[in-house]
């Protein structure tokens, strides 16, 4: 059940831990004697794929990895009832199995169900939630041990409270997901100029189930991604073409660093040149890809109108102060929710990150595009690399000290604050 004085680090490598222990409890029995008497502050773990130390601990990780798997489904409500240690990947096969899908998904399927809920995991459609606000149930461990259980049908407000978890309202056991029926997507690139990309911006988002932007630095271009339903079939499988194009991109800006002018020519001459792309495949098979090159990323939530004017702000950012990034910036939508702790609440939301190579320092660049953000209004993803603490957190989330309530009545010894939390979630110790 137990490994003892071990390191803990995320996948990016910038969160490291020593840790008294990492835990991992086979059943609920165990779970709920190591909330009762493990050392604390006890941490929740999915997959560590999370940029922040949202993880990190001197006390306990508990893993969950034991409580995965489908639990129960409903065929006439589309529903499934899964383990909230399943990984998304795990959880697109099973649902594939009963004929049901998610309705949306981020950019990878590593994360585990817990984790994602946590931070308000997103992928890209100003129609389409976050993956929290698929939840119809939420079961979980509070920190006393006691078993909770919340129905969106009965308490929607704790639902609301409580559904973007952050890992402090308990450890969260099982869920109950709304699905769809299983769909083809079609996915279409083209890489298009960036004048014309930020003049059509608003309406490419509109018009299409899901639309992303990856700005190219240097490159004057920007591909676009669509994915809408199609009744037609295909075979797309994953390749690794976008990893070679950033080993590209990586390997020009090593040697131009310092020649913007002929690293703009040589990228954009070649990102012109592009042709267009178009394949079909099944939901997960298309929107999850493979990232291989390690990053650091910063990623905001703004209302949807200053999406293009802050893409604008970032780009120049870039290319006059930051040479050294060469990762795109990547831009996608996300629908309006009513969850307290989610940085959709209440608003349509242009999101944009920025990713700096994990071997290099993103300190300054990341600093420097967090005012852009935060001058606009954004609201940090809370998985992803951000200096805020609780009084910003406050000021911009109308909910937030009602879902700290609820958080003392869940948690009352506060089993599941780190130091790091009570920073950011203004807990005295
Ligand atoms: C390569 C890469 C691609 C990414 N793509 C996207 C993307 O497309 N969209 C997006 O929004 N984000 C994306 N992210 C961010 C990622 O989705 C989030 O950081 C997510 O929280 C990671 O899930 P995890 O399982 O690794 O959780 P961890 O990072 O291990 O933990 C995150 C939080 O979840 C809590 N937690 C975990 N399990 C439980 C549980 N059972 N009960 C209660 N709390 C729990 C932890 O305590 C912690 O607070 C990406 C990250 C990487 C590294």
């Amino acid at each position: 059940m137990a490994g003892e004085g071990v390191s803990w680090r995320n996948w990016s490598g910038s969160v490291e831990a020593e840790v008294q222990a990492i835990v991992r409890p086979a059943d609920e029995e165990q779970l709920r004697e190591t909330i009762q008497q493990a050392p604390s502050p006890l941490r929740l773990v999915g997959s560590g794929h999370s940029f922040t130390p949202l993880v990190a601990t001197s006390g306990t990780v508990v893993d969950l990895a034991a409580f995965s798997g489908l639990i129960g489904h409903d065929d006439v409500q589309t529903t499934a009832t899964v383990g909230a240690g399943t990984k998304l990947g795990q959880l697109t096969e099973l649902l594939a199995g009963l004929g049901q899908a998610l309705p949306n998904m981020g950019d990878i399927d590593k994360q585990t169900v817990g984790g994602a809920l946590a931070t308000a995991t997103h992928g890209s459609g100003l129609g389409l939630g976050a993956y929290h606000t698929q939840l119809r149930m939420m079961r979980f461990l509070d920190g006393r041990g006691a078993e909770r259980e919340f129905l969106v049908d009965r308490d929607q407000e704790m639902i609301e409270a409580t559904g973007v978890t952050l890992g402090v309202f308990g450890a969260l056991t099982a869920v109950t997901f709304q699905n769809v029926p299983r769909y083809n997507l079609r996915r279409k690139r083209s890489m298009q100029p960036l004048g014309q990309v930020l003049d059509n911006f608003e309406t490419l988002m509109a018009v299409h189930r899901s639309a992303e932007v990856f700005f190219v630095p240097f490159a004057r271009h920007a591909l676009i991604q669509t994915l809408d339903m199609t009744e037609e079939s295909g075979d797309f499988h994953m390749t690794s073409e976008d990893e070679a194009g950033l080993a590209t991109l990586k390997m020009l800006r090593t040697y131009l660093k310092w020649l913007p002018s002929l690293r703009r020519l040589l990228i954009g001459n070649a990102m012109a040149k592009l042709s267009d792309e178009e394949v079909v495949g099944e939901w997960m098979k298309i929107y999850v890809s493979d990232r291989q090159t390690k990053f650091n990323e910063m990623e905001y939530h703004l209302p949807f109108e200053e999406g293009s004017g802050a893409l604008t702000e970032i780009i120049t950012l870039i290319e006059k102060h930051f040479p050294q990034v060469y990762f795109p910036v990547e831009v996608r939508s996300v629908q309006a929710d009513k969850f307290w702790l989610s940085p959709f609440y209440s608003r349509d939301t242009c999101s944009i990150a920025v990713h700096h190579d994990a071997a290099e320092d993103p300190t300054a660049f990341f600093r420097a595009a967090e005012a852009i953000f935060r001058r606009r209004g954004g609201r940090p993803h809370w998985g992803k690399m951000h200096n805020l603490t609780a009084s910003d957190l406050a000021a911009s989330y109308p909910r937030f000290r009602d879902a700290m309530e609820v958080r003392r009545d869940l948690d009352p010894d506060n089993r599941f604050i780190s130091p790091y939390m009570a920073r950011l979630l203004g807990i005295a110790p």
